[in-house]
């Protein structure tokens, strides 16, 4: 089937030709012809994805009336993301006719989008609380509204937006149509359509709550302490991942990314407690791939349009199992594959069992990759970088021959060898100790069980390692980050050789090797942090029930017991300053 074949209008056809649209997604074949011909009600289940932007989009524009300069339709959408999308979607598909499209959304200046709805429109997309704002100011009137488009709106009630689109839809005139687009249909999306819709067409892409089929659905059973390891692991696994990690609370989000952005990924947070400009400047970036993992909340990652997403990791699983239909929907967009993969702990294996009953598809279940497997998938990307590097020969010429000169007398072998490892070492050091990650379901409930005095112990009552106090804390400013700098810098030494660090509000702690105990008191005491002299000390070890200071073993930042060398793709810019020389 080809759009001409769909009934829409020339100029119609002229933009979708331009956008490179050729052949009508399913939703669009179903809905396009049923919603340009009749006056009725319809809901369509799809997911992002799907193309269901443009099975309401285009029949939207070509329906509304160009001459008349007043809203006749209106896009409702869960989220200001969205609702940019939609409207530069819509304004696309209209860009040759006289149709103007205006997006209205909160955290930004009323006024001008009161200016903009005054110069006359014929479509409003806008998310709940924003238009019910224009309407109360009665900047906006709703009175010859013909086509009420709910998008997402299982999200939209989700969301807490109920209220909102009862307000806004009572408004709206009696004989209005409603389109509504939906990924899942619980009640609360169903009586919307009871109370407001007579007779909608149904259209459904798939089964009701089933996920997209390009999406191969994931799950790995690690300890409880494991998940945040196992989640490294499955990114340096996939060193080309463009991902979403999905987290239950902000604060997870945030301790998340905060970690994963200390050992050098290339990850940012979303979440609800960054100003809208923050949430902006990350999507942004995240966009344009200048961010290669998203920390998200489910509420901040609403409405995220974004193609290319390789991999979804839910961290932690959502409360409600639609949101796991939302998360895994991001990826395998447009016809791609992608994949959700999915950290359980030992307990939580029957959850996995009721996503898979109620999206009605299989989870296999997979292997947290073993150190091997990711030093070799590393290894070969490096390889890969190195074999497909363009030489710029000329910038390269003058320097040349002092470099060949050093390198006089290895053999060809020697220095493949020598550059690998130049790169490499760190990878094989932190992974060298680690084990399996893997654990079988139910050995959670095995308290005091063999593992636990291992892992735990070894880990935490290391004799081997010293640990600092230092003089300063949060309230001067302090992160991890920066006392890995005031530490690493003054005393010389790369990141990994800083083991745990505890930052208190107005001191720290920090672990590092015991024979750098004396370099480290001496190079970085006196030493400065923005503006503050700080003071390191070694603290007293502790012996049998010894005496810890207060604080250390409060409000512990956990590691996971990991070093902090670069797991990842990071720690380039941290550079061992004292190179051997032959
Ligand atoms: P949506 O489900 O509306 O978010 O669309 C998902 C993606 O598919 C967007 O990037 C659209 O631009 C694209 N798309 C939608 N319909 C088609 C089509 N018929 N042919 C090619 N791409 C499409």
């Amino acid at each position: 089937m080809t759009f001409e074949e769909l009934g829409l209008k020339s100029e119609v056809l002229k933009s979708l030709k331009e956008l490179g649209f050729e052949t009508p997604t399913p939703i669009q074949q179903e809905a396009i012809p049923h919603l340009l011909k009749e006056e009725s009600d319809f809901v369509g289940l799809a997911q992002t994805g799907t193309g269901k932007t443009a099975a309401f989009g285009l029949p939207l524009v070509s329906k509304v009336e160009e001459g008349r300069k007043i809203p006749q339709g209106l896009v409702i959408c869960p989220t200001r993301e969205l609702c940019l999308q939609i409207s530069k979607d819509l304004q696309n598909y209209s860009k040759h006719t006289k149709v103007k499209v205006v997006a209205v959304y909160g955290g930004t200046d009323i006024k001008r989008q009161i200016t903009d709805i005054k110069k006359g429109v014929q479509i409003i997309v806008a998310t709940p609380g924003r238009l019910v704002d224009l309407t109360k100011r009665k900047a906006l009137s709703l009175q010859e509204i013909e086509w009420v488009v709910l998008d997402e709106a299982d999200e939209m009630l989700n969301m807490g937006f109920k209220e909102d689109i009862d307000t806004i839809l009572d408004k709206t005139p009696q004989w209005k149509n409603v389109w509504l687009f939906s990924a899942t249909m619980p009640k609360e999306v169903a009586s919307i359509a009871e109370n407001y819709m007579e007779n909608p067409l149904e259209v459904s892409i798939g089964h009701k709550n089933q996920t997209n089929e390009n999406i191969d659905h994931v799950y790995f059973t690690v300890k409880e302490r494991d998940r945040y390891s196992a989640l490294k692991r499955l990114i340096d696994y996939n060193p080309e991942i463009y991902g979403l990690v999905f987290c239950r609370t902000r604060r997870e989000t945030a301790d998340v990314a905060d970690k994963l952005g200390k050992e050098g990924y290339n990850s940012a947070p979303l979440h609800g407690d960054l100003s809208q400009a923050q949430r902006d400047a990350v999507m942004k970036r995240f966009r344009t791939k200048g961010i290669q993992i998203l920390v998200a909340t489910d509420v901040a990652a609403r409405g995220i349009d974004v193609d290319d997403i390789t991999h979804v990791i839910n961290y932690n699983l959502p409360d409600e199992i639609e949101n796991y239909t939302h998360r895994s929907g991001r990826t395998a967009r447009a016809g791609k594959h992608g994949e959700s993969l999915v950290l359980i702990n030992t307990r939580e294996g029957h959850k996995i069992k009721a996503i898979e009953r109620k999206i009605r598809t299989t989870f296999t279940q997979g292997n947290i990759p073993g150190p091997k497997e990711i030093c070799e998938i590393q290894l070969m990307k490096l390889v890969d970088k190195v074999i497909t590097t363009e030489v710029k020969e000329n910038d390269i010429a003058e320097f040349l021959p002092l470099v060949m000169q050093e390198f006089d007398g290895f053999t060809k072998e020697e220095v493949v060898k020598k550059f690998v490892s130049a790169e490499f070492n760190r990878f094989i050091e932190y992974y060298e100790r680690a084990g399996d990650l893997n654990a079988k379901a139910g050995e959670g409930r095995d308290r005091g069980g063999r593992d636990k005095g291992r892992d735990r112990g070894g880990r935490r009552d290391d004799l081997n390692k010293t640990r600092f106090f230092v003089n300063l804390g949060k309230r001067d400013g302090l992160n991890p980050g920066g006392l890995l700098r005031v530490v690493c810098d003054n005393a010389g030494l790369r990141s990994d050789k800083v083991g745990r660090i505890d930052i208190l509000a107005s001191f720290s702690f920090f672990e590092a090797d015991n024979e750098l105990a004396d370099t480290i008191v001496q190079k970085v005491n006196g030493a400065e942090y923005e503006g503050h002299r700080v003071k390191v000390e070694v603290t007293k070890k502790r012996e049998g029930g010894g005496k810890r200071r207060s604080g250390g073993g409060g409000r512990r930042r956990d590691h996971g017991g990991n070093r902090r060398s670069g797991g990842g793709q990071g720690h380039r810019g941290r550079r061992d300053s004292s190179r051997k020389r032959r």
